[in-house]
């Protein structure tokens, strides 16, 4: 398929990776559908693809919610053309140990994590499966290896893992790769908010846990666009089922 034929959906592209994600892939010559709870949040990262002399539109919806997911699938369709790119990247925390985590709590993070990714995909991948071809790129964790207080992101985490490698070998034969990306420590409002929670001044929250990364920094947003970009990448056509952490280490 022609690179300047190629559409984009990226969710949870307000702000943070969704929105670097966004940027990168417009650069790399696709057109962008860029989605988040709130449309006119979305509205921002879009106008700033179109002013750098890319196609974006900007869509609002609730990953968790189908018949929201089935209309921007719809609308990107519409507008832009066959959605054949989709990174599931909306993600939420709602941090908490398991004695005093709620129920509302593993629903919410569970919910936009692994029913967000299944009802995104498969409303895209009808597309990229006409189409002939297909790149899905989501977006796991570090915490899918396991982490204190996070009982319900780490087992959506590792869930987006398992649910990848299914969707590899389940659409492979169509053309369409899956792949997962799994960042360690990025620089951006959720781990802000983690270091409010717990109440560590930001500064100190950076130079701390940038001391553990093997590489002595903390991810930046443009760290893990790089890596969508590879999985989106036309070439990279004979990588699927695949985990990369991007985390300056093994692990972190
Ligand atoms: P972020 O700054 O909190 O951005 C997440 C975006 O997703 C926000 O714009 C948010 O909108 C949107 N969103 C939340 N729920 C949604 C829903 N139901 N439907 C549509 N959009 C929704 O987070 P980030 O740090 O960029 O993280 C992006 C992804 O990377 C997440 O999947 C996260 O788990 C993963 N990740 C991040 C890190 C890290 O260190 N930052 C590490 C590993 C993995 P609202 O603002 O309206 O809530």
């Amino acid at each position: 398929m022609p690179e300047a034929s190629r559409v984009a959906i990226v969710t949870g592209a307000a702000r943070g990776i969704g929105a670097a994600v966004a940027l990168r892939l417009a650069y790399d010559g696709l057109a962008v559908a860029v989605l988040d709870l709130d449309e006119a949040a979305a509205t921002v990262s879009a106008d700033a693809i179109t002013s750098a002399g890319g196609v974006a539109i900007a869509l609002g919806a609730d990953v968790a919610d189908p018949t929201a997911v089935q209309a921007s699938v719809d609308r990107t369709a519409d507008e832009l053309g066959a959605p054949t790119v989709l990174v599931n990247n909306a993600g939420i925390t709602r941090d908490n140990l398991l004695i005093t985590l709620t129920e509302n709590d593993w629903d919410a993070v569970i919910d936009v994590h692994l029913k967000g990714a299944v009802l995104m995909t498969r409303a895209a991948q009808a597309h990229m499966v006409e189409s002939g071809w297909g790149r899905i790129v989501n977006l796991s964790s570090t915490s899918a290896l396991g982490n204190r207080g996070q009982a319900n992101y780490v087992t959506a985490k590792a869930g987006v893992q398992g649910l990848t490698k299914t969707l590899a070998l389940e659409l492979g034969r169509f053309g369409i790769t899956a792949n997962c990306v799994a960042p360690g420590f990025i620089v951006s409002e959720m781990t802000r908010v983690t270091a409010d929670r717990i109440g560590t001044p930001w500064a100190q929250y950076v130079h701390d846990r940038a001391q553990a990364i093997p590489v002595q920094r903390a991810g930046e947003v443009d760290d893990v666009a790089n890596a969508v970009s590879f999985f989106a990448d036309a070439r990279s056509g004979f990588v699927s089922g695949q985990v990369l952490y991007v985390a300056g280490g093994p692990r972190t």
